[in-house]
């Protein structure tokens, strides 16, 4: 197994681990993340398991060791930098910079990232709101609440996007939806299912609450 199928591995899983905390992630769920068959994915994981990275119980599914969830919040750090990088200084826009980052989140070393690290002044999330862990394995948690749970009257920032896609993304640039802009609810209109947006610039436009669901505003404590 190259380190580049084990990195990928470890981050699905950490990446499964943070949307269903305490859950086992059943080889299903990573055969679908990663486009292959479910035998692929059970060999694999019992190579995982041999190295220590892994504990994997036969029909519940896995969970990462200490040192399994180390290596995959390096893996993270390292693609979230990346992103960011391509966004800040490349110029590149926050829907294109994910496959980029699969690949070099593979190549660049470790003297690389912290240089990147530094050049964007240790930034705390990346371009789509994702915490990008400390170099010490730290990931930061906020208080965020899902947009279409806002009530009319009510402004928020938004904080972070769940749903990643290219398409997703594009939809939302146009729109001007992203991390840190400041959105006012006009109405939320929960039997047409969508909600009346406007920005800071007076622009107002309707947003689905399905697609709403998919983003996190930031919470006043
Ligand atoms: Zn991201």
């Amino acid at each position: 197994m190259t380190t580049s199928t084990v990195e990928d591995y470890l981050k699905q899983i950490s990446l499964e681990e943070q949307r269903a905390p305490g859950d086992r992630v059943g080889m299903g769920r990573i055969a679908a993340a990663l486009e292959l068959t479910p035998g692929t994915v059970t060999t694999m994981i019992k190579a995982l398991a041999d190295s220590g990275l892994v504990d994997y119980e036969p029909y519940s599914g896995v969970v990462l060791t200490g040192s399994g969830r180390q290596l995959a919040l390096h893996v993270l750090r390292r693609h979230r930098l990346i992103e960011l990088f391509l966004v800040q200084i490349m110029g590149m826009s926050w829907s294109e910079v994910h496959p980029e980052a699969e690949r070099l989140e593979h190549a660049i070393s470790e003297r690389f990232v912290e240089l990147i690290d530094e050049m964007l002044g240790r930034p705390s999330v990346d371009p789509h709101g994702d915490p990008i862990p400390t170099a010490g394995g730290k990931v930061a948690t906020f208080d965020q609440a899902s947009l279409a749970r806002i009530e009319a009257g009510e402004t928020v920032v938004i904080a972070r996007v769940v749903d990643q896609s290219a398409e997703f993304l594009e939809r939302l640039e146009r729109e001007g939806l992203k991390p840190g802009s400041t959105v006012h609810v006009i109405e939320t209109d929960r039997v047409a299912d969508a909600m009346v947006l406007e920005l800071s610039e007076g622009i107002r436009f309707s947003l689905g609450l399905r697609a709403a669901a998919k983003i996190l505003v930031e919470v006043a404590r």
